[in-house]
Parts: structure tokens; sequence; C-alpha cells
């Protein structure tokens, strides 16, 4: 894996608040490379990622994240896991658009590398990187983008916060026992 800019300058703020976290630095994507599928979010969580270095670990986002892998037999490094903006933004607020368009010659050097068939993009603003919509339609549909197959969900973080995790877990689930079946391991 080609490495990231460590020293990006591209956005003023982030280089401002990635300093405020403990990983203090872009953090790039996690887990298998190559591999079948990407999960990509929004941007490292303060507590989580923030700290670690890694996405969608340690914070309450990044646990359960975790939790719905684990109800479809599978760890962190199973799959490839990124964030489209990858400085920690302060206090969590999502990131610009702007701050998307800087960031995107990174993500699309991830997708590149790890070359996934399927790409999950979690919640609106990554799911909107790749197709425009609402969310409540994009979520129940399969989409084409540069010859790889986008089943968007939510972000873990939204159903943590409405309370229907037990949901979520089942609609993550559908959506990779929907790529097993199709890559014929059920
Ligand atoms: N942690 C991450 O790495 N990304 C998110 O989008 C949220 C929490």
């Amino acid at each position: 894996m080609k490495q990231l800019n460590t020293k990006c300058e591209k956005c003023p703020d982030l280089v401002h608040s990635r300093k405020l976290y403990p990983f203090g630095k872009p953090t790039w994507g996690y887990g298998k490379s190559p591999c079948e599928i990407i999960f990509i979010g929004e941007a490292p969580g303060k507590w989580g990622c923030g700290v670690t270095g890694i996405p969608f670990t340690k914070d309450r986002s990044g646990q359960f994240f975790q939790e719905c892998l684990a109800a479809c037999g599978l760890t962190k490094e199973d799959v490839y896991v990124t964030n489209i903006v990858k400085c920690c933004p302060e206090n969590n607020r999502t990131p610009y658009p702007t701050e998307v368009t800087n960031c995107e010659k990174y993500l699309t050097q991830e997708i590149e590398e790890v070359n996934p068939t399927y790409i999950i993009p979690l919640g609106a603003p990554a799911t909107h990187f790749f197709i425009a919509g609402g969310m409540k339609i994009l979520v129940a549909g399969v989409y084409e983008w540069e010859e790889r197959i986008i089943l968007p969900l939510y972000h873990p973080a939204y159903a943590l916060r409405m309370g229907g995790m037990k949901e979520y877990k089942e609609d993550f689930k559908f959506r990779i026992q929907m790529i097993q079946q199709l890559e014929g391991k059920l």
C-alpha cells in the first residue's frame, strides 16, 4: 500500500483539528488488501480512530461496527475499512464538501489498491461520494460505480443515535449475506 502524505496541508481546519487528538495525523485505512469488500466511513472519530489511528475502533460506533462484522462471522482483518476524509474533524463535525474533494485522491488510491468488488459506504457523506440521492432510498438499493458494486448502509453512529441497533445489524448482515451468495460462499 502506497503511503499517505502525513504532512498533507490542503485543509486548514483539519490540519489544526487532527492535532487535537492523540493520533495527531492523517489515518490510512486498515485491513486486508486486496479485498472483495471495502467499508468507507466519514472521517476518523475523535475518541476512536483519532486515538488509535485505525478506522472504526475504540469509540462506540467503532465497537458497534465490529459487533456487526462479528454477527457475520467476520473481523476487521477480513475486510478493508477506511474513511472518505483522513483527518479527524474537531468534535466529530461532518467534513465539508471541499475537504472530501481535497482527500479524494487518497480514497481513490486506496480503492485502486484494495480493488474491491463491493463498496459499502457508511452514511450519507460516504454514499454521496459515489451516488446522489436521499439515504432512505439509497440504503435499499444496489448500484454500480466504475465497475464496482455499491451497497450503501446508514452510518453505525446513526443507528446508535436512533436506537435502531437490532434492525441495523440485520440490514448489515443482509448486505454481507448478499455478497456471500453472489460469491458462492454460502
Ligand atoms: N470512526 C471512523 O473511523 N469513521 C467514522 O465515520 C466514524 C467513526
